[in-house]
C-alpha cells in the first residue's frame, strides 16, 4: 500500500541534507522560527492541572461536559437559539478526524445514508473515513479552471443532482487543500439547495480563526443553525489550540428539538462505547480550563489572531517576493487559511523537491504557515523558476 502522499512526504524531508529544504508538506502551523507553538495559555491550563493532582479516571461516553458546552458556544454562540432551545447535542471525539468518523457512522448505521458526496478536490482523508464507514463516495465540482476561486455554479448543479438525503460534506472554513471559501451569499445558496433536496450537511471546521477570524469562520455553522435544518458539524482544537497529539475535537449534532436531542445523544454513546469507550482527558481538560476562565480565554484569543497574522502576514510576503521574481503568486493572497493550491502540476512540485529541496504536496498544496522570514524569497525565487519554464 502507497505511503499517505503528506505523511510519506515528511518522512523524505527528515532525510533530506539540503541545509536549505523548506517544509511545505506539513498540516501544522509553525512559528516564525519554525516551531511547533506551545501556546501560553496551554501552558498555564496544564500548570493548574498538574497542580489539582486529579487521578487518571474514565472520563464520560459523551466526554467532558464542561469541555463540550465550551466548545459548543464558541461553534454556535452562547446566544444562539439552537443551543438555547437545547436542539445541538456535541460529543468529544478523537480530535476532528474522529468527528467526522463518529458523524459518519452516526448517519449510515442510524440515519440508514448510504452515500457521501465531498467537495473535488478536498482533504484526502474524507474519502476514506467515509469509506471505512460503508458509504459511497462521489465527488461535486468545486474548484474553478484557473483555481483560484469556486466554480459555483457548476457546485450548485451538482449538488442539485444528488440523490436526496445523502450526507454533503462541506468545509466550513479555510478549505483543505484549496484555501477557497465560498461568500455569504454563496452559503445562503447552498442552504437552499440543501433544505430543497433534503440532504444531510456535515460541516467540517478544522482551522476555525486562522481564515477571517473565531466568529467570522463560524459564519456557515451559524447561519446553517438558525436555518432550523438537521445537520452535523466536526469541530477540531488541533489547530487553533495546536494541541495536535492531545485528539480534541467535537462533533456537534444540530437536531429538531431537544427531545430528539437526547436520542442522539444516547445513539452516539452507544457508538462511541463500541468503538473506544471513552475519550482521553488531558486535551479536553486544557481546552475547558482556557476556555472556562475569561482571563485564559481573552489570552487565547489574542494567540489566534496571532497566528492568523502571521499566515496572512506570509501570504502577502509571498506574493511580493513572487512579484518581485517576476511571477504572479498572487494565488497566496486571495486564499485563505493554511493551506493554498499553487496551481503547480505534480511534475513541477516534483521539481521543486528535486531540484531546489521545497518540500509540497503532489496535487500544487503548500502549507503557508510553513514559511518564514527566512525562507519565503527563496520559495518564490524556487517557484518564479519553475514556473518560468511552462
Ligand atoms: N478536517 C480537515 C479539513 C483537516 O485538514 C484536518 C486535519 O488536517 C482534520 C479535519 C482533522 O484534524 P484533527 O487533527 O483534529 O483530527
Amino acid at each position: 500500500m502507497p505511503d499517505d502522499p503528506i505523511l510519506g512526504l515528511n518522512e523524505l524531508f527528515k532525510t533530506d541534507e539540503r541545509p536549505e529544504k523548506v517544509n511545505l508538506g506539513v498540516g501544522c502551523y509553525l512559528t516564525e522560527a519554525g516551531n511547533l507553538p506551545l501556546l501560553d495559555v496551554v501552558e498555564e491550563a496544564e500548570t493548574r492541572l498538574s497542580e489539582k493532582k486529579l487521578p487518571h479516571g474514565y472520563m464520560p461516553m459523551s466526554g467532558i461536559p464542561k469541555f463540550c458546552e465550551a466548545v459548543k458556544h464558541l461553534v454556535f454562540g452562547e446566544a444562539s437559539p439552537a443551543v438555547v432551545e437545547g436542539r445541538i447535542t456535541t460529543i468529544q471525539t478523537l480530535g476532528g478526524t474522529g468527528a467526522l468518523q463518529l458523524g459518519a457512522a452516526f448517519a449510515h448505521q442510524y440515519l440508514g445514508v448510504a452515500k457521501a458526496v465531498v467537495s473535488d478536490p478536498t482533504w484526502g482523508n474524507h474519502i476514506a473515513i467515509f469509506k471505512g464507514d460503508g458509504l459511497t463516495v462521489s465527488k461535486y465540482p468545486y474548484l474553478n479552471a484557473a483555481k483560484d476561486g469556486v466554480d459555483f455554479e457548476a457546485m450548485i448543479a451538482a449538488l442539485n443532482e444528488v440523490e436526496e438525503g445523502s450526507l454533503v460534506l462541506f468545509h466550513a472554513c479555510c478549505h483543505n487543500p484549496t484555501g477557497v471559501d465560498l461568500s455569504h451569499e454563496e452559503w445562503r445558496k447552498v442552504l437552499e439547495v440543501v433544505k430543497a433536496r433534503d440532504l444531510l450537511p456535515l460541516l467540517d471546521m478544522a482551522y476555525q480563526g486562522f481564515g477571517d477570524g473565531l466568529e467570522e469562520d463560524a459564519f456557515a455553522m451559524r447561519l446553517f443553525a438558525e436555518s432550523g435544518i438537521r445537520f452535523m458539524a466536526a469541530t477540531s482544537c488541533s489547530k487553533n489550540f495546536a494541541l495536535y497529539g492531545e485528539r480534541v475535537g467535537a462533533l456537534h449534532v444540530v437536531c429538531g428539538d431537544k427531545r430528539e436531542a437526547e436520542v442522539a445523544t444516547s445513539i452516539l454513546k452507544a457508538l462511541v462505547r463500541a468503538e473506544y469507550s471513552n475519550p482521553p482527558a488531558h486535551g479536553a481538560n486544557v481546552v475547558a480550563e482556557v476556555l472556562g476562565d475569561p482571563e485564559l480565554k481573552k489570552r487565547w484569543f489574542k494567540d489566534v489572531v496571532e497566528m492568523h497574522d502571521r499566515i496572512c502576514e506570509m501570504r502577502r510576503a509571498l506574493a511580493e517576493a513572487g512579484e518581485a521574481e517576476g511571477a504572479d503568486l498572487s494565488f497566496a493572497t486571495k486564499q485563505k487559511g493554511m493551506f493554498s493550491f499553487t496551481g503547480l502540476t505534480p511534475e513541477e512540485m516534483d521539481r521543486l523537491r528535486e531540484e531546489f529541496a521545497v518540500y509540497g504536496v503532489r496535487n500544487g498544496r503548500i502549507c503557508v504557515a510553513g514559511l518564514n522570514h527566512r525562507n519565503v524569497g527563496y520559495v518564490a525565487k524556487a517557484m518564479a523558476t519553475v514556473l518560468k519554464a511552462r
